[in-house]
């Protein structure tokens, strides 16, 4: 169907309830009443597919609690029509069997076949009879109940019989960026400019296919995830040149770390579902280079006036989640790259992103067994001890499992530690991945010897160590996994 002969119902206008005049993706409702008006499908609809940007979203501001999780969820589609998550402006997509096709309707599908919508949920008039009663309020995929209503420029593909369904939900909400990313390649090889790719957020879904995209163009690509045990994944995957572990929020950590890893790149694509990374993302780019923005967690004000601000020569896209055939062109990396289908297995869990506890106190009494140096003074590592302590012991009340210390970002040593301390260590979860937990630690002196054996209790804690670390759930030890 040409442009020039479109209709506002084939793009769902009358489906629109508030306000009046504008397409379904910038309504804030819509109308998702089942009975089909022209050129209409209605599926019965069997998974939702959150988009990561949203669920994170969700899980931080519910400390994540599932039931609250679940709850907004409902509330969000029952007010809007749509799941269109208001804050992060972002949905997801969704699988379901065709119920009811009405006679005008374009796309080759019949009752009773199996599809993935391969466009927003944002867009998608949708409603759900179940209560999302089988979520926990965790995972990105969600068995539901309800219907879902597809216009007729709506794009749809049957479920393949040879891939997972799962999977190919995964593969389904993302296909766009490996597209872009090999169209961007593409292109710049016509024009004789650079092809080496960098991607931030390597890890993920749309970040394993976009370095498999790259990888199939032949480019030299560098890999950016956030904590060695995705760079064990990445590794394992063989997708990437070269591996970093970086946080991508930070501009010149990324930058940094990037200089012993091929250094800035031509393309570099945005793959991390976290707010935050448009000026990593451009200072990781060469003049006359390309970002690729895929996150639906950009900021287009930040991205712009950061490239101002740095003066730098970038070419900023943003990752149009449609481009013709770019669901096949998906699965045919799916089946050609095996360390695509590691990585974009869905997760049975996000694991641990509980409301409780996000924060672990643990005292200790300093022995004289730990003084190091003269007059009763403890040695540097002591502090960083009983850090590990405290980390273990909110793991296991997060992750039902110890965890493993990735490493630390900082670390200052700001008082003395002496033997006959009473110390108190703190653990805070500042942030949550999949199987990443950062951590803040502060040690305060709480109590000192004065005199023999005659101690006091400081009148104001004494902050002694402050640190920011890493540590993940090993792998096997996600919940709902039995451990080993
Ligand atoms: P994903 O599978 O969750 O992958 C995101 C990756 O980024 C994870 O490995 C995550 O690690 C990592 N990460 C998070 N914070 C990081 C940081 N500070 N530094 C480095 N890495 C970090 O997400 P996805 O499904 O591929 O989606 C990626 C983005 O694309 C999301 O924003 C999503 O909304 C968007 N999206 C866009 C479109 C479009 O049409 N443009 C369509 C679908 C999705 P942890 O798991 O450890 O946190």
């Amino acid at each position: 169907m040409s442009l020039d002969t479109l209709s506002g119902g084939d793009l769902g206008a009358d489906r629109v309830l508030d306000p009046a005049g504008v397409l379904p993706q910038a309504a804030r409702r819509l109308d998702p009443d089942p009975v089909l008006r022209s050129g209409e499908i209605r599926l019965r609809v069997r998974t939702l597919n959150l988009d990561a940007a949203s669920l994170r979203q969700l899980q931080e501001k519910h400390g994540g609690d599932g039931d609250a999780v679940r709850r907004d969820v409902l509330e969000i589609v029952g007010s809007r029509g749509k799941m269109h998550n208001p804050v992060t402006g972002s949905g997801g997509m969704c699988i379901g069997v065709v119920e009811e096709r009405h006679p005008d309707a374009a796309a080759d599908v019949q009752v009773g076949d199996t599809v993935a919508t391969l466009v927003s949920l944002t867009l998608t008039p949708l409603v759900i009879t179940d209560g999302l009663a089988g979520w926990d309020g965790h995972s990105e995929q969600i068995p539901c109940d309800g219907h879902a209503v597809l216009f007729r420029r709506t794009s749809l593909v049957k479920v393949p019989e040879d891939v997972e369904t799962r999977t190919f939900l995964s593969l389904a909400d993302v296909c766009g960026a490996p597209a872009l990313t090999a169209r961007v390649l593409a292109d710049r090889r016509e024009l004789g400019r650079g092809e080496r790719v960098v991607v931030l957020g390597a890890a993920g879904k749309s970040g394993s296919l976009s370095m498999a995209a790259a990888q199939q163009h032949g480019s030299e690509v560098t890999a950016l995830v956030r904590d060695e045990a995705e760079a064990d994944a990445v590794r394992a995957a063989r997708l990437a040149d070269w591996i970093v572990v970086a946080d991508a929020t930070d501009p010149l950590g990324t930058l940094a770390a990037l200089s012993s890893a091929g250094g800035p790149a031509d393309v570099v694509v945005v793959c991390v579902d976290a707010p935050g990374c448009e000026h990593a993302a451009i200072l990781a780019a060469r003049p006359g280079g390309t970002v690729i923005f895929f996150s639906m967690a950009t900021s287009f004000s930040a991205a712009a006036l950061g490239a101002e601000g740095m003066a730098t020569d970038v070419t900023m896209l943003v990752g149009n989640g449609y481009s013709p055939g770019h669901a096949e062109y998906a699965l045919e990396l799916l089946r050609s790259h095996d360390g695509v289908q590691s990585l974009l297995a869905p997760q049975p869990r996000v694991p641990s992103v509980r409301a409780a506890p996000v924060r672990v106190t643990q005292r200790h009494y300093v022995s004289e067994q730990a003084a190091h140096y003269a007059d009763g003074l403890v040695a540097g590592a002591y502090s960083l001890g009983a850090f590990g302590d405290v980390a273990t012991e909110l793991m296991i009340q997060e992750a039902g499992c110890e965890g493993l210390f990735a490493g630390y970002d900082t670390v200052a040593f700001r008082a003395p530690v002496q033997a006959g301390d009473v110390v108190e260590t703190t653990a805070t979860v500042v942030r949550r991945g999949r199987r990443s937990r950062h951590l803040d630690f502060e040690l305060k002196v709480v109590a000192r010897r004065v005199e023999g054996s005659r101690s006091s209790r400081l009148a104001e804690p004494l902050v002694a160590t402050t640190a920011r670390g890493v540590v993940v759930v090993p792998r096997g030890h996600e919940e709902g996994k039995d451990t080993p």
